[in-house]
């Protein structure tokens, strides 16, 4: 498509990761030929894990890049097409109709949108960190904690996700190290409790007051340490040149991130459609607590752009498969259309 074509869609979802796909399958399906937008991190998270072992159906495991390809096939071969692009506005416009307008100029119109564009895990940004990413360091402690039996683990970070991994890790690890930049745990009562009683017992060591520098290993060998730095009065790494700061070589064999996710809920700005206060998009309704209808009719959201809490690769797939019902109820009520030449609005630049 060229920067100044217009196409109008019956369905279009954004995102290639497990939610988007889902829907595609569903959608492709209920003869709703969406158009589906890979964007800038093309098969989710998934991609960034070397082995899933946990998705079901496959007792042996895939990998998450084969996982994502075979969804593809699934989805193309139930009508979906597959095209790049970044969604950069998504716009209602007067007839009921949806403009979304891509990074790379292309603007389409549709019936119906369903947002899966997913959460982006947060990084540090550390040298080591690129080459080692799937090769002993991770995002997702669920799905990739197995692969480092009896290895000691670090877990960076300080909220419930951290609190949560950590103690999960525990089931494999020699010892789970914690490294956070303060001194208080943003964490709930209720899982710093649960971490401090795994501490007591031996599984979890806990370092306030630190933070990672930098992780060493090779992605034949995997991760063999880590650079951390420590402070007593916390965020080691703004008062490097500080003489209390000291800098600490630990083995370690794995090392996971949890130090939030952002949902690439950008778009949606000024379009209607509620966000909490973190960017998470507010869903609702659906017979039987179905929950993917936003708060402007048309649009749906479904997987990590919704839930911060489970935000596994099942639970975003059955969310996706919701919200493409969903989409196939609401466009039910609506007619057809041909393409058009999107209507200029207000917001438009
Ligand atoms: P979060 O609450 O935003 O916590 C992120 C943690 O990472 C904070 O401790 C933060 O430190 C730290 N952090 C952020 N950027 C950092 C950086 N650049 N360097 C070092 N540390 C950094 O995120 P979350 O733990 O993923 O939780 C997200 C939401 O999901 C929350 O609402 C949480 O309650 C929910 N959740 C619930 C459960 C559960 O109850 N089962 C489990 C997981 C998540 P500071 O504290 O210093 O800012």
């Amino acid at each position: 498509m060229t920067a100044e074509s217009t196409d109008h869609r019956r369905l279009i979802i954004a995102g290639t990761g497990i939610a988007g796909l889902s829907a595609a399958i569903y959608a492709g399906r209920a003869n709703n030929d969406p158009l589906v937008l890979e964007g800038d991190e093309p098969g989710g998270q998934l991609t960034l894990t070397t082995d899933v072992a946990n998705y079901p159906g496959f007792p042996e495991g895939i990998s998450g890049p084969d996982l994502v390809n075979e969804m593809k096939e699934q989805a193309t071969q139930f009508g979906a097409d597959i095209d790049h692009g970044v969604v950069e506005s998504v716009t209602k416009l007067d007839d009921g109709r949806i403009r979304v307008a891509c990074a790379n100029g292309d603007v389409y119109t549709t019936d119906a949108f369903i947002a899966a564009s997913g959460a982006s895990a947060r990084t540090l940004g550390v040298p080591g960190e690129d080459e080692l990413m799937g090769y002993g360091l991770s995002t997702c402690a669920t799905c990739d904690g197995a692969f480092f039996k009896g290895e000691d683990m670090l877990v960076v970070g300080g909220g419930d996700a951290a609190m949560e991994e950590a103690t999960f890790l525990t089931k494999f690890a020699d010892t789970v190290y914690i490294a956070h930049r303060r001194e208080e745990f943003r964490a709930e009562a209720h899982w710093v409790d649960r971490v401090q009683k795994k501490a007591d017992e031996g599984d979890i060591e806990i370092l306030r007051n630190t933070e990672l520098l930098e992780i060493h290993g090779s992605q034949e060998a995997g991760i063999d340490r880590v650079t951390l730095a420590q402070n007593e009065s916390g965020y080691p790494k703004d008062n490097l040149d500080d003489d209390e700061t000291e800098t600490v070589e630990m083995d370690v064999g794995a090392v996971f991130y949890a130090i939030g996710h952002t949902p690439n809920t950008e778009y949606f700005e000024d379009t209607g459609v509620e966000l909490d206060e973190t960017g998470y998009v507010t869903v609702q309704g659906g017979d039987g607590g179905g929950q993917t209808r936003t708060a402007v009719d048309g649009i749906f959201g479904a997987g990590d752009v919704v839930d911060h809490h489970y935000q596994q690769a099942a639970t975003a797939g059955g969310m996706g498969v919701k919200a493409a019902l969903d989409a196939d109820d609401y466009l039910e009520d609506v007619p057809e259309r041909d393409a058009e030449p999107p209507q200029a609005t207000a917001d438009d630049d």
